[in-house]
């Protein structure tokens, strides 16, 4: 047994589930933990302290979440487990129960998770800190390096949309968001780090500046005065915030890549209005046409929930010849899934699982169809690509437009923007085999 009021070795394991926000604020508790003398676990090595971070987008999400910490546990049953996040926050108890688990934080403890570890080593005794999310006000920030070149930069958290499916306002509290003077700092440093790339994240980042009187275009117009970041890009928009002045900025900056992501969930406005979403697909389909008309060679992946309550075999036709007729580059399916204590619960008409099934792969067909066209207009093209390393010994990288292309480089152009000709489209993953321009 390990003496746990010291940590000899003090290696630290982080595990994170869900979203790139997740991986940010994980980023930024490993900051925090280094200051107190953790280091990261090496692959295999064994850890004095596990770090998990959660998700609860769907049932599943929280079934991932127990069985990860389960096995963590059987792997390192010596080491405590700090667990933290939306299941966390929304299922504090069930956690709790779980063996191994010493510390529960909820969402907005995450930075304090340290000072948490401290005061366990003193006593050994479990510590459960979930304050209500409605209680939570202020903004936690997170600049963070991913797993490979680029950064993830939170600007915003928490939301005030309460789509009817969705339990994230349960979890992550009201939107809230830092200050431009703040975030264009932790851009900066970011570049001093070598950082070339930021992803601006958030769980609902046009709400920017809600109750100030400053906007997401604010903000977005400052970052890219930051010297020495050369990409940016959004994580996700609703259509509604993504207005018209956004896109034409958009189109002109300097540093803002040609790629947006936008949550449709549904080609139904009949099902838009059950999911209590902010726009109809008027809206949306107008928001897609004004981006291929200011910028026509912008990757656009849209996110859609599939076999959600309300959603006749009818309404799914209706969503399924709607995303087929838009213009866009990639669909991001997910099939609904109930969650205990929202309002979809009470929509009447429930679609069968191997409906949704059904549903999903026909709308996989669709993605894959339009990721190939929209790819196949660029083979043979020149574009500026961020180069990473890929699996094994090869490099990739994505194009300013979010095109994926595998290239032979020597490894020390890791981190570099050098053009790349998109030589050809592999059919099985639809991504680029490319030739470096020098
Ligand atoms: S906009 Fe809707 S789906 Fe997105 S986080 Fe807010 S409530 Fe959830």
């Amino acid at each position: 047994m390990i003496d746990r009021s010291t940590f000899a070795t003090r290696v630290a394991l982080y595990h994170t589930l869900g979203c790139k926000l997740n991986f940010a604020e994980t980023s930024a508790v490993a900051q925090i933990m280094a200051q107190r003398g953790f280091r990261s676990a090496a692959k295999g090595e064994v850890p004095d302290v596990i770090v998990v971070n959660t998700c609860s987008v769907t049932e599943l999400a929280d079934k991932k979440c127990r069985q990860t910490i389960r096995s963590l546990h059987r792997r390192y049953p010596d080491a405590p487990i700090l667990v933290t996040g939306c299941y966390a926050q929304l299922k504090s108890e069930e956690v709790a129960g779980i063996e191994g688990v010493a510390i529960v934080a909820g969402s907005n403890q995450k930075l304090q998770l340290a000072q948490y570890l401290d005061e366990w080593m003193q006593t050994h005794q479990p510590i459960s800190i979930v304050p209500e999310a409605k209680s939570i006000t202020e903004f936690q920030p997170s600049c963070a390096r991913g797993d490979r070149t680029r950064y993830f930069l939170k600007v915003q958290d928490g939301c005030d949309y309460w789509c009817t499916y969705c339990t994230i306002p349960k979890a992550r509290g009201r939107s809230r968001s830092g200050s431009i003077q703040d975030l264009c700092q932790q851009a900066q440093q970011a570049a001093e780090a070598g950082g070339k790339e930021i992803v601006i994240t958030g769980v609902n980042i046009g709400d920017f500046g809600k109750g100030r009187p400053d906007t997401f275009l604010d903000l977005i117009r400052a970052l890219d005065e930051v010297d020495g970041i050369e990409r940016y890009r959004i994580s996700s928009i609703e259509p509604n915030l993504l207005t018209d002045e956004i896109i034409d900025w958009c189109a002109q900056s300097r540093a803002f890549m040609p790629h947006f992501h936008i949550p449709l969930q549904s080609g139904s406005d009949q099902v838009l209005k059950l999911m209590h979403r902010h726009y109809d697909t008027a809206l949306f389909r107008e928001k897609i046409m004004r981006i291929r008309e200011r910028i026509p060679d912008a990757f656009i992946g849209v996110d859609l929930i599939v076999g959600a309550r309300g959603e006749t075999p009818q309404l799914f036709a209706e969503s399924k010849a709607f995303v087929e007729s838009l213009p866009i580059s990639r669909l991001h399916v997910f099939p609904y899934s109930e969650r205990p204590g929202t309002r979809a619960l009470e929509i009447d008409y429930a679609v069968p699982i191997e409906e949704k099934r059904k549903r999903d792969q026909a709308m996989l067909r669709v993605s894959d169809a339009k990721l190939k066209a929209f790819s196949e207009q660029f083979i043979g093209a020149v574009r500026p690509v961020l180069i990473e390393r890929g699996h094994g010994k090869s490099m990739a990288g994505f194009t300013d437009n979010y095109l994926r292309v595998n290239l032979d480089l020597p490894l020390d152009f890791d981190n570099r923007i050098v053009n790349v000709r998109l030589d050809s489209l592999n059919p099985e993953n639809l991504e680029f085999n490319g030739t470096h321009i020098p």
